[in-house]
């Protein structure tokens, strides 16, 4: 979770208030000379906390370049109308293709059945593309938890970027949350996908940072969930 001055990767965190309880989600920052970028957008109405935890990574609103969301729900797209507002517009958008309509604000979205107030997909994401972005970034199509889910693999860092196809605890690694996830074979599938990656850290965006027995703990999931 680091890399020279000129690459590299964060996942930072956001404390937010929901209901007066603590929620605390870690989206990530990505970078290179040219690119900033930030995974996923917490809850509604974090602007100024995102700008905030920006700020503290020497990263003005106006020098975020681009906006990678893993998938639709609530938690994930939350402040991304404020960002894209907030940045004039110029910060570009990346989603997959299936989550295109729900960000667009054309179909409910699948949890809360609500419309998402509209934002424009930029770049429309597949499985297997190869962003050129802090020294590349592939994409993994990893339905299940949502059917627009990607997780993103970090090349340099040997960084997986889960979202919510897994969870974590005190850098624990867990099996995806079962109550939120729509379809669970599905989810299972997309969690063997990370198997044969070489994987020096893991970033769940409900957990955090990964280290320790990050193979082990994919096969013990994996056996776990089909025993
Ligand atoms: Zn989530």
């Amino acid at each position: 979770m680091s890399g020279s001055a000129s690459i590299g990767i964060k996942a930072l965190t956001l404390n937010m208030k929901v209901d007066g309880g603590e929620f605390v989600v870690h989206p990530v920052l990505l970078w290179d000379e040219q690119e900033r970028i930030l995974v996923d957008t917490g809850i509604p109405g974090q602007l100024e906390l995102i700008a905030g935890v920006l700020e503290q990574e020497g990263v003005p609103l106006g020098k975020l370049s681009r906006i990678i969301i893993t998938h639709q729900d609530r938690d994930h797209i939350g402040s991304l109308p404020e960002l894209v507002k907030a940045t004039g517009g110029s910060v570009q958008v990346l989603a997959h293709e299936e989550a295109v309509p729900y960000l667009a604000g054309e179909l409910p979205l699948l949890k809360s059945q609500q419309l998402a107030p509209p934002v424009r997909v930029d770049t429309v994401l597949r499985d297997g593309d190869l962003l050129p972005y802090a020294g590349g970034i592939r994409v993994i199509f990893t339905p299940g938890h949502t059917p627009d889910h990607i997780s993103l693999y970090h090349l340099p860092s040997k960084t997986l970027i889960t979202g919510d196809a897994l969870t974590s605890r005190d850098g624990v690694l867990l099996p995806f949350d079962s109550g939120f996830t729509l379809d669970h074979k599905t989810a299972l599938a997309s969690v063997a996908q990370f198997e044969p990656l070489e994987l020096d850290t893991v970033v769940t965006y409900h957990g955090g940072v990964c280290t320790e027995r990050i193979d082990e703990r994919l096969r013990e999931i994996l056996a776990g969930a089909s025993a």
